[in-house]
């Protein structure tokens, strides 16, 4: 067995030991190959338990967080999935072994396109993605049965809650007002009356930055 695969396999009982019990999620995160979404030296860490950084100043979240999300967020195979944040694409690539399709928006254009490198190499082919304000939702596939939002937010945004189907859930990190820095992420679930709000973690997140990237 080669040194990546073995640092798979313990990854992978990390994430079950610490709590990780979808066999679903656990086997879409085994079969992304995440050294892919990492360049440069960093790559050797592709297999440890933490973020790391990409391009543009942004980060490539925690295996952890990416598989707590993923089944916080209870994908089904038919499903279509909004995700806010494409950074490496690691997140959506991960989706997209669970889902029918995944739509997901980044504002800066060097990461989209890095991504969209990654998804073509993996053969992703249900996954559309776009450059644009992901906090702004994608209008036009709207209702989307499940969003992902991997930015921390001031505030649950409503615009995103406004493009889930009814009996759908969102997970977003939402900034927690007053403090320096900490996020709690939240599951919204979108029901006949109106929302149900439910508080997972602490976690720790880039912000979401309104508008697209200015970049040179
Ligand atoms: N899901 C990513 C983690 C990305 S970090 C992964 O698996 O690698 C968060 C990303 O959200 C960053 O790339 C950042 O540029 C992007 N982002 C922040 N605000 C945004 C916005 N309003 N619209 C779209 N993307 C945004």
């Amino acid at each position: 067995m080669d040194e990546i695969e073995h640092e798979k396999i313990e990854l992978i009982m990390g994430l079950r030991k610490q709590g990780i019990r979808d066999k679903r999620v656990l086997s879409a995160v085994e079969r992304v190959p995440r050294e892919k979404f990492i360049a440069g030296t960093f790559r050797k860490q592709a297999y440890e338990d933490h973020a790391l950084p990409i391009e543009c100043g942004q980060t490539i979240s925690q295996p952890y967080i990416v598989a707590y999300m993923t089944e916080q967020l209870q994908v089904g195979e038919r499903m279509k999935v909004l995700e806010v944040g494409t950074g490496s694409g690691y997140q959506a690539a991960v989706l997209a072994r669970l889902c029918r399709r995944v739509y997901t928006v980044e504002r800066y254009r060097t990461l989209l396109n890095d991504a969209l490198k990654r998804f073509e190499d993996l053969r992703l082919t249900n996954i559309t993605a776009r450059v644009g304000d992901g906090g702004k939702g994608w209008p036009e596939q709207a209702p989307f049965d499940r969003i992902i939002v991997t930015a921390a937010a001031p505030s649950v945004p409503q615009i995103l809650v406004d493009q889930l189907k009814e009996g759908g859930l969102m997970v977003v990190p939402v900034a927690i007002s007053g403090s320096r820095g900490e996020q709690k992420l939240v599951r919204i679930e979108r029901t006949g009356e109106g929302v149900k709000r439910e508080e997972l973690l602490p976690v720790r997140f880039v912000p979401l930055v309104e508008g697209v990237a200015k970049e040179s």
